[in-house]
């Protein structure tokens, strides 16, 4: 089975009709969709319209979803990631309200765990390092976990010869080939609003019968997002972020 693996994607509808595009010619039968849907962006019920469509669609909780409809307290986000989610929260649909409110944080089968944060912290823990992926060793559920949240591809993971832990970032186009039988951290970048210096929505597609998992980046219409963010009266700095990647 091929699964398009999304992260982030905070209400940026022309980046995730990108991606989704892509992932259609990919011909995938699924997606799993790792948190934070909504936050920053101008388009959070079209962005749930659509992912509530796709076929076969896992979905998890990110800190963002969960501060857009009030289970988590917005005090511990800065500033302009708290207006967007008080904005968010005078638009969502009610029906919208109650998906995000049933979601789950930490999903986990014999294949593979989906966590927004990290597994010792599903919702807010940013893996970033080597340090934090040991201290989460102990909560792994599966030797496969895709996570989000920190918005950079990266992949964490036991190097093979000495037993070492591992991280780095993956490229575009890079295939890694996963297995079962050791722990391995993959984050697919994020949709809505990369922060690795490239521009362009991050995502990915794994095959749960070759166990490869395949970066991938995707052009989409910035200055649609842009207009749409001034017209909301959205933060000035979560608009420029767009054009950077950062
Ligand atoms: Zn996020």
């Amino acid at each position: 089975m091929k699964l398009g693996i999304l992260a982030d994607i905070h209400s940026n509808l022309p980046a995730l009709q990108e991606c989704l595009g892509v992932l259609q010619g990919e011909q995938v039968d699924g997606y799993l969709v790792l948190g934070d849907t909504v936050g920053y962006g101008p388009f959070p019920n079209e962005c749930l319209e659509l992912i509530k469509q796709l076929p076969v669609v896992r979905v998890i909780a990110g800190n963002h979803d969960w501060a857009a409809v009030e289970l988590e307290d917005v005090e511990s986000f800065n500033e302009e990631a708290r207006q967007a989610i008080l904005w968010t929260r005078t638009v969502l649909k009610p029906e919208h309200k109650v998906f995000l409110n049933a979601l789950e944080y930490n999903i986990h089968t014999e294949f593979y765990q989906l966590v927004h944060g990290s597994p010792r912290d599903p919702l807010d823990e940013y893996l970033l390092d080597v340090d934090t992926f040991e201290k989460n060793l102990e909560d792994l559920k599966a030797n496969i976990c895709f996570v989000g949240h920190t918005h950079l591809p990266l992949f964490f993971y036991r190097e093979k010869e000495t037993n070492k832990l591992n991280s780095r970032t993956i490229a575009e186009g890079e295939e890694l080939a996963l297995d079962r039988t050791t722990a391995q951290i993959i984050n697919p970048g994020s949709v809505g609003q990369p922060r690795d210096g490239d521009k362009r929505a991050s995502f990915g597609v794994f095959d749960t019968g070759t166990l490869k998992f395949k970066l991938m980046r995707k052009e989409y219409n910035i200055g649609i997002i842009q207009e749409e963010m001034k017209k909301a009266g959205l933060p000035e700095p979560l608009i420029s972020r767009l054009s950077e990647g950062r």
